[in-house]
């Protein structure tokens, strides 16, 4: 049998398919690592920078914190805003936090570490066209590189191509679409008078809003409001659309007292993706497999965990096909599993115009009681599950602090 040009050939060289060069990397493999855009230093741009504390253990393994606290990464201590007033978990280091870092400074310092990883080659201006297979399962890719064509072929090959995944297409791996009321824009500002520190966000059930610090001192202002309500007006005058709805926001942040250094980046039609996660041969992680609604800011962490999932799974089989398929059904298993509760919450409010009575429930204990905030805050960054988050014992704690707060 012909030798395979690597052991795994990722597609995509961004949150994912970085972090999963690197863990495949420190187990040895050989990884084609192809990247689309040519220039090291290319970044997401629709994206606001807020990973989550549940990605941390990731960002540990990869012993990547303390470059990005060099970088100028920041904690993301935040304040939630709901109708009952706001909810602020502990910032006493009894809960995990995880870090913002604006991606323009994140995508080129994870791409050069997955670079100069033992057995990565990064390929950039790579484009995936097809794939290859062989018995029916996906051996390889197709990519053009500059007018060239090239082949490379692997027992793995792993999506990371983001939620328009050309590599999902090729494959004809279907793809299952959710409608989301909101659409989003957002800015970027400095010079904050007393600038506290604290990122915030906003949920007002069909409207939603963040203010979150970066490096540098420079605030990401978002504005993500129902589309029924809001869009025809942000079509019609983005700017002071945008300024009218940040500043009609409850302790609004004071936009006009600051400078704003970038011009409205956003969407007005933004569909949660879905997708299987694996296949014979093929496995997609990130926004390939699951694009989830941003107002939760949880996508870049999945990206990052998916990745780590992926390469536990399957790291010790890809020198055997039949254990190889084995393990990448288990991978897609574990990314069902641990995510399809939070997808069904997300999901959901994306589509719907307020909280439902668990969230009502859970939102307005919270305002009122500092234990159940910061049982909020965890499920929040999705560090427990929704099933975890409506404990028996956690859903009696916040119907008495309910109860009591109305008896008072
Ligand atoms: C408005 C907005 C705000 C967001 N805010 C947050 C936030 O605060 N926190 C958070 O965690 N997440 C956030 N997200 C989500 C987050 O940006 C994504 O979940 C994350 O970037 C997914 O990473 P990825 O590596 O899977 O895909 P991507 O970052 O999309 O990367 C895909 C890569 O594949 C490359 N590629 C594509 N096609 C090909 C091809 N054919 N061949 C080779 N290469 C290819 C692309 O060039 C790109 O480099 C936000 C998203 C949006 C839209």
């Amino acid at each position: 049998m012909a030798q395979d040009d690597y052991d795994v050939v990722i597609v995509g060289a961004s949150l994912a398919g970085c972090t999963a060069a690197l863990l495949f990397s420190s187990m040895g493999a050989r990884v084609a690592l192809l990247e689309k855009r040519s220039s090291m230093d290319v970044y997401k741009v629709l994206c606001t920078h807020s990973l989550h504390a549940s990605a941390m253990p990731v960002l540990e393994r990869l012993d990547l914190v303390e470059a990005l606290r060099e970088a100028g990464a920041v904690p993301n201590y935040a304040s939630w805003w709901a109708e009952w007033g706001w909810i602020t978990p502990d910032h006493d280091g009894t809960v995990p936090f995880g870090l913002n870092l604006r991606r323009e400074t994140l995508d080129p310092l994870l791409r050069r570490r997955a670079a100069a990883a033992p057995g990565v080659d990064l390929m950039l201006g790579s484009a995936v066209t097809a794939m290859l297979e062989r018995d029916g399962r996906v051996c390889g890719v197709r990519a053009t590189h500059g007018s060239k064509e090239i082949e490379l072929t692997a027992p793995l090959v792993v999506g990371a191509d983001g939620r328009n995944s050309a590599v999902a297409a090729a494959a004809g791996v279907r793809t299952r679409e959710s409608r989301n009321l909101r659409f989003g824009f957002f800015a970027y500002f400095r010079d904050f008078p007393d600038d506290d520190g604290l990122s915030r966000a906003w949920y007002m059930g069909s409207d939603c809003a963040f203010s979150f610090i970066n490096e540098d001192g420079i605030r990401v202002i978002v504005a993500t409001p129902n589309k029924a309500d809001h869009l025809a007006a942000f079509k019609a005058d983005l700017a002071t659309s945008f300024r009218d709805y940040i500043r009609a926001l409850p302790d609004a942040p004071h936009i006009e007292d600051a400078q704003q250094i970038s011009k409205f980046i956003g969407v007005t039609n933004f569909p949660l993706f879905q997708r299987n996660p694996s296949r014979p041969g093929l496995a997609l992680i990130g926004d390939a497999a699951l694009a989830t609604d941003p107002v939760w800011g949880i996508g870049g962490s999945w990206a990052l965990l998916s990745a780590e999932w992926l390469v536990d799974a399957v790291a010790k089989s890809l020198d055997n096909e039949r254990e190889l398929d084995a393990a990448l059904g288990r991978y897609g298993a574990r990314h069902t599993r641990e995510l399809r509760g939070h997808q069904a919450q997300i999901r959901r409010y994306a589509r719907s115009r307020r909280f439902n009575f668990a969230e009502r429930l859970m939102f307005s204990a919270a305002a009122r009681d500092q234990q159940t905030a910061t049982h909020l805050y965890r499920f929040g960054t999705r560090l427990i599950t929704p099933t975890q988050l409506l404990t028996p014992r956690a859903v009696l704690r916040a119907g008495k602090v309910n109860l009591m707060h109305a008896t008072h």
